[in-house]
């Protein structure tokens, strides 16, 4: 049976970048998003390579969304998720007098509480049979404090810790926890920053944003048997940025 990976946000930017290649590796992958018609371009590409691929339409924003999405992907993975990758998430920045409540509650709830409670459903079930993977997706503004990031930046953060805590937790029966901090990357999602996100990017030794193919590297690197003895670790993908 094939290793079945789940991630959300598949459908774009890094999440898609992650899906192409874990397909190649062999693993069917199922991704989640909103938008059904990228989510369907994007298996029909993985599929048209000959791999397998699904995808599951969900407005990820709860407790209830989140386990649903975890049992429709166990059933699509005949019983089981193998490999999970927290992938989807947003990133308004703003300084904190402008940010109101609703963005509050739309950060926290896609960005903290989804990973919480799918890992809630997922991580028991790969516990079980004593394997499994999970990567959660960070940033580098979760690390230093970064004027207009208070939201994402802290949201961020709190997945940081839940990743060590996971690790804690599950890492004895076999599931390695991890997470990817990367740094300014052209996505479809960041287009909109234009000349920020360069901005962003000269301030690390790279001096350049990355392509989503670079930090999906990374990402599939813990995801997989060859990152088989690091538990609860951070990954910086920030071309430097936080290491100067
Ligand atoms: P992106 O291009 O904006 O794509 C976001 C993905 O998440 C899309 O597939 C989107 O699909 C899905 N999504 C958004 N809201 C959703 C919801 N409510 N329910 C279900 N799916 C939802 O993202 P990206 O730039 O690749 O970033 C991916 C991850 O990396 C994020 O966690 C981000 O914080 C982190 N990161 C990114 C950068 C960067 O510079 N790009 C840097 C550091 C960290 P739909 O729109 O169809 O729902």
């Amino acid at each position: 049976m094939a290793t079945t990976a789940l991630i959300t946000g598949g459908t774009s930017g890094i999440g898609r970048a992650v899906a192409g290649k874990l397909a190649e590796l062999g693993v069917h992958v199922v991704v989640v998003g909103r938008n059904v018609k990228r989510g369907e371009t994007t298996i029909a590409d993985i599929r048209a390579a000959g791999r397998l691929a699904d995808f599951i339409a969900s407005d990820l924003q709860d407790a209830s969304s989140a386990r649903q999405v975890a049992r429709k992907a166990t059933e699509l993975g005949n019983g089981q998720v193998d490999i999970l990758i927290n992938n989807a998430g947003i990133y308004p920045f703003g300084p904190t007098h402008e940010m109101d409540e609703g963005q509050f509650d739309k950060v926290y709830s896609l960005n903290v509480k989804v990973p919480y409670f799918l890992v809630a459903e997922l991580a028991p079930q790969m516990a079980k049979r004593g394997k499994g993977a999970i990567v959660n997706l960070s940033t580098m503004v979760a690390d230093y404090g970064a004027s207009g990031m208070s939201l994402y930046g802290s949201s961020k953060a709190a997945i940081n810790l839940l990743t060590k805590v996971w690790a804690a937790e599950y890492g004895p029966s076999g599931v390695r926890v991890n997470a990817v901090s990367p740094g300014p990357t052209r996505t479809e999602g960041t287009d909109a920053m234009g000349e920020g996100l360069e901005r962003l990017a000269a301030e690390a030794p790279a001096g350049r944003p990355a392509t989503a193919d670079e930090i999906a590297e990374a990402i599939v690197f813990l995801a997989t048997d060859r990152a088989s003895f690091i538990h609860g670790a951070k990954l910086a993908v920030d071309g430097g940025r936080t290491a100067v």
